[in-house]
């Protein structure tokens, strides 16, 4: 029996092998420790960011209690908005006849990731729009393949500060950087291969706006959309991988999510 199960494992362990040799391995490459993860999503706690009159995240029961045996059970019920700390738009949230989150495929959530860093444009200014000329310098031909584009416009270093990471204002009105139309429908047909944009704010567009303008063309073309991405930490502009992991939420206009990109390591310089 053994001498059975041993030659299985031989011509299982053989074969592994031979896999190995001859084409690259997701594992091998996990484990080379030339990658690492890198979080982008924020953490869902009772200081996470949702914009005025939402449901903000609380736990609506929290039990823990003591085992006959000493040991304890613990278990929580929470509550939220899906609109709210690092979250996902489906495209239906702004196109009746578009996604909900749980019909969005693995196919357009893991994907090569292009971080568009204008934070220098910005310059801490609250009404920046993201218009085109912004971009002409960084567009190139990385965009072939689909992707995710994150737009980084400096604001997760004010996620502590609600009334400064929101720009609140009398009558709770907002006010931080945003995408206009503009480059949101030339993103939708020129980068057909685009299929999310994210932003290190509360909204795609710009938090003064009423109109919606880049949500709706965004959704019109299929595009779901990352806001309140964690870019605190640098993530380099080209070469990491998207993992968008919003909760499959069948019915869901947007989920929380879970946000991290898989990227190169640096490599020490000598
Ligand atoms: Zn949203």
């Amino acid at each position: 029996m053994f001498t059975y199960l041993r030659a299985i494992l031989i011509i299982y362990s053989s074969f592994l092998y031979l896999v190995d040799a001859n084409s690259q391995n997701i594992n091998d490459l996990l484990l080379s420790d030339n990658y690492e993860f890198i979080d982008l999503s924020h953490p869902f706690d009772g200081n996470t960011i949702y914009w005025p009159n939402k449901q903000s995240f609380v736990y609506s029961k929290k039990v823990i209690k003591e085992m006959d045996d000493g040991t304890t059970y613990a278990e929580n019920e929470f509550a939220t908005s899906e609109h709210g700390g690092t979250h996902l738009d489906a495209p239906y949230h702004f196109n009746e006849k578009g996604e909900r989150v749980g019909l969005i495929s693995l196919e357009k959530l893991i994907v090569p990731l292009i971080i568009a860093d204008v934070s220098s444009q910005v310059n801490d200014d609250p009404n920046f729009v993201l218009y085109k000329h912004h971009l002409d310098h960084m567009i190139n031909d990385n965009f072939g393949k689909p992707c995710v584009i994150v737009f980084k416009f400096g604001w997760s270093k004010f996620i502590h500060n609600r009334q400064q990471y929101l720009g609140l204002g009398a009558n709770n009105t907002l006010n931080f950087p945003g995408v206009s139309a503009e480059v949101m429908e030339w993103i939708t047909s020129s980068y057909k291969n685009i299929v999310g944009v994210g932003v290190d704010v509360s909204s795609v567009d710009p938090g003064s706006s009423t109109s919606f303008s880049a949500h709706k063309i965004g959704a019109a073309a299929g595009l779901y959309n990352i806001e309140n991405v964690n870019l605190n930490r640098p993530v380099p502009e080209y070469g990491c991988t998207a993992i968008v992991m919003p909760m499959k939420l069948t019915e869901g206009t947007g989920a929380p999510a879970r946000f991290v990109a898989l990227c190169p390591k640096k490599k020490q310089s000598s």
